[in-house]
C-alpha cells in the first residue's frame, strides 16, 4: 500500500467546466485517492455547484470531502447544511472560516474555524471526519506565529480529525509546524498540500494573497521563463517532485494536491514520487 494521496477540485462554472472536470478526475482516479475534496465559495456562493460536484464524485464511487466555510453563516443554515451533506452519503468535511469578499462585513454567528468545528461535533457527533486546515507559513492575518499555532491547536482541540496545509515550497516551514504542534500535544496527521506550478502568473496571485511564500529563486526562475510555458511546467515539475520527495522522506501521513481541476502536473508529480 503506496502513500494515501487526495485531491481537491474547485466547483466548475459552466457546463463545459464541469464536462473537462469529469474527464480530469477519470484520468486521477488512475491514483485511486484516498478522497477527492472540492471547494466552497465563503458565504455559500458555490453551494450549488460545491454540492453537485461532490455527488458525482460520489456517485463515481470516490470518498468526497465537502469543503465548508462557515464565515457570514448562522448556526442554522448550518445546521442545515450539514443535514443535506449527510443526507448525499459525506462522511469528510474540511471545516474552513473562509474569506467573504470585501464590502460583505463579518456578521454571521461564527468568527474562526474553530467555532465550527467546536459546533459540528456538537451537533453531529462522529458522523464526519473533520479536516482543518494548518498554515506552516502563518496565516496572513494571525496576529502573530504563536497566536496562530494556537489557533490550530484550539481547532484539533475542538475535534478536528486531522489536517491539510495551505501549499508552500519549502518542506522546512512544514516539519518545524508539526513539531511544534506535537509540542503542543496535538499529533492528528497533518497532510501537507502541494500546489503544482504550471503558471507562474496563476502562482504569483495565489501566493500573494493566501499568504504563501515562493521563494526568491523559484520567483526569479519563473520570471526569467516569461512566456515560455514548457519551460516553466518543465521547471515546476523538478521543483514541486523535489518537494514532495524531501516530504515523504520526512514520514509525511500523506499528500493533498491542489489540481487546479488540471490533471497532467499533479499525474507526473506522482509518476516520480518515491512511493
Ligand atoms: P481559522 O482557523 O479560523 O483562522 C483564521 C485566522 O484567525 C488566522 O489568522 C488565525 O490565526 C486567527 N484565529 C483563529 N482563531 C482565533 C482566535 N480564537 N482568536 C484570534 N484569532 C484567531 N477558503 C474558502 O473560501 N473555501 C475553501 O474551500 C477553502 N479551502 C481551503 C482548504 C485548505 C486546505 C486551506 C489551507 C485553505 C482553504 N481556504 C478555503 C482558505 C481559508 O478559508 C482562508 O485561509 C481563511 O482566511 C482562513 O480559514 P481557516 O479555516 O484557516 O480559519
Amino acid at each position: 500500500m503506496g502513500l494515501p494521496i487526495s485531491l481537491e477540485f474547485f466547483p466548475p462554472k459552466t457546463p463545459e467546466g464541469a464536462d473537462k472536470l469529469r474527464a480530469v478526475r477519470q484520468q486521477l482516479y488512475a491514483l485511486k485517492p484516498e478522497f477527492c475534496s472540492v471547494t466552497y465559495g465563503a458565504g455559500g456562493s458555490t453551494q450549488d455547484g460545491t454540492f453537485n460536484t461532490v455527488r458525482e464524485i460520489l456517485a463515481e464511487g470516490v470518498d468526497a470531502a465537502s469543503h465548508f466555510s462557515c464565515i457570514g453563516a448562522t448556526r442554522e443554515s448550518v445546521r442545515a447544511q450539514l443535514a443535506q451533506l449527510k443526507a448525499m452519503g459525506v462522511k469528510r468535511i474540511v471545516a474552513l472560516r473562509g474569506d467573504l469578499p470585501s464590502g460583505y462585513g463579518l456578521g454571521g454567528e461564527f468568527h474562526y474555524a474553530s467555532d465550527l468545528v467546536a459546533f459540528m461535533r456538537a451537533e453531529t457527533g462522529d458522523d464526519f471526519h473533520i479536516e482543518v486546515a494548518a498554515y506552516p507559513e502563518v496565516h496572513p492575518q494571525a496576529k502573530s506565529p504563536e497566536a496562530d499555532l494556537r489557533a490550530f491547536v484550539a481547532k484539533a482541540q475542538a475535534g478536528a480529525n486531522s489536517a491539510i496545509t495551505q501549499y508552500f515550497y519549502n518542506s522546512d516551514a512544514y516539519f518545524r509546524f508539526v513539531d511544534d504542534a506535537h509540542k503542543l500535544g496535538v499529533d492528528i496527521p497533518v497532510v501537507p498540500g502541494i500546489m503544482p506550478i504550471t503558471s507562474s502568473t496563476q502562482l504569483m496571485r495565489f501566493s500573494d494573497a493566501c499568504g504563501a511564500e515562493i521563494p526568491r529563486w523559484i520567483r526569479l526562475r519563473l520570471q526569467a521563463f516569461g512566456d515560455d510555458t514548457a519551460s516553466i511546467k518543465a521547471f515546476g515539475l523538478d521543483v514541486v517532485s523535489d518537494l514532495c520527495e524531501q516530504l515523504i522522506n520526512g514520514g509525511v501521513p500523506a499528500i493533498h494536491f491542489y489540481t487546479m481541476n488540471q490533471s497532467a502536473a499533479t499525474l507526473e508529480i506522482v509518476r516520480r514520487l518515491p512511493r
